[in-house]
């Protein structure tokens, strides 16, 4: 039989410590009689902190036994009488997270009949998975309705009933265990089964903001910020439309306009560059070397295939491109020292494109070479 141990964190989420005995010793860890320490499930980490002065990493349900995961077991015995001290900064975090979900996901589904189908509590945010799909604007609709619930500090409350009764309510997500049910209930927002802690009134989650979505398997992956998190993820956000607007030289209102205008001009300006780089191109082609480096992006050159035979090639950060203008014959001699210089490319005459990974001389001296021989077939 496994052994039994007291659940004090569901009948006060709140305390931080408590005496135990040490029921069990195992080499990875204890089972006590009562703990303060919540097991890992339902999404939320298992608790850490200390017992009598000896740190727990986890706290995790094995074979029907809470299990306090420590390296030091072998200091305690059966019967020890122990002080358990929760990490309250992390449980604290983790119960305003999970209180965050229920609110997200009850809403979501009372106001815009969207149902969840999966959730994940992260350290500084957390996903909430959607079967519909939802555009951003109803998306902060929903964050906003979460907020003013927030406001209404509604009450966070957990009972036990029977499972019949649970089953017959009707709830957003169906009752996946046997046996009572503890349901949690948020006052106006949400009613679920639920073995999670939670904080007791939604006021102490503080702040939810919504940070994005993600098409995933067919569903709707929405990201959420909570509490300092959320605030921390404003001031962020505010920090770099404040940053844009000083480089671009507009009002925060103003930024995406601002971009938008920035980047017409870029592209106006690219597709001159590449203009005068074709025009120039097609000038230096006439009276340089057949085989040469170019002063240009090799892109410049495209154009010019056809015109003449000849080789270009360009370093540009310890890389190679080369671009040939040549007949299919010339390419598939050239082809044949690919393998011993390391060169990939391909291509349709009169253009072939690639790279290699030989070094600039080896590669001039075998197209010079083999330019030399067409010159003298000819
Ligand atoms: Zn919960």
């Amino acid at each position: 039989m496994p052994l039994e141990t007291e659940k004090v964190y569901y009948s006060d989420p709140y305390l931080t410590e408590l005496d135990a005995k040490v029921l069990a010793v195992y080499p990875d860890g204890l089972v006590l009689n009562r703990t303060v320490f919540y097991p890992e499930g339902g999404g939320q980490r298992g608790d850490s902190g200390l017992i009598s002065g000896i740190p727990v990493t986890s706290t995790v349900c094995r074979g029907g036994e809470t299990v306090h995961l420590t390296e030091g077991s072998s200091a305690f015995h059966p019967g020890d009488s122990v002080r358990l001290l929760v990490d309250w900064p992390k449980r604290y975090h983790l119960m305003k997270a999970h209180t965050a979900q229920h609110m997200i996901a009850g809403l979501a589904y009372t106001h815009f009949q969207l149902d969840t189908v999966a959730i994940h509590l992260g350290d500084d945010e957390l996903t909430v998975e959607f079967v519909q799909p939802c555009d951003d604007s109803l998306l902060y609709e929903l964050e906003s309705l979460i907020n003013e619930h927030i406001c209404s500090a509604e009450k966070v409350t957990s009972r036990t009933v029977s499972h019949e009764e649970a089953v017959s309510m009707g709830l957003r997500r169906s009752v996946k265990v046997t046996g009572p049910v503890r349901l949690v209930s948020i006052d106006n927002t949400d009613l679920i089964a639920c073995g999670g802690l939670h904080v007791s009134s939604a006021a102490e989650v503080g702040l939810v903001a919504y940070a994005g979505q993600e098409k995933i398997r067919g569903h709707v992956r929405t990201f959420w910020h909570y509490a300092d998190n959320a605030l921390r993820y404003n001031h962020a956000n505010r920090e770099i439309v404040m940053r844009a607007g000083a480089l671009l030289s507009a009002p925060a209102d103003n930024v995406v306009c601002a971009l938008e205008t920035v980047l017409e001009e870029v592209k106006a300006l690219r597709a001159e560059l590449r203009t005068v780089s074709e025009n120039a191109a097609a000038s230096f082609i006439e009276c340089c070397p057949p085989v040469f480096d170019s002063p240009f992006e090799l892109s410049a050159f495209q154009k010019c295939a056809g015109r003449k035979q000849f080789f270009a090639l360009r370093e540009k950060d310890g890389v190679i491109v080369w671009l040939l203008s040549g007949s299919q014959e010339l390419f598939n001699e050239f082809r044949t020292h690919f393998s011993a210089l390391r060169i990939s490319g391909g291509g349709r005459a009169p253009l072939f494109q690639g790279r290699a990974q030989c070094s600039r001389t080896e590669l001039m001296s075998v197209v010079s070479d083999m330019f030399e021989k067409e010159e003298s077939n000819e």
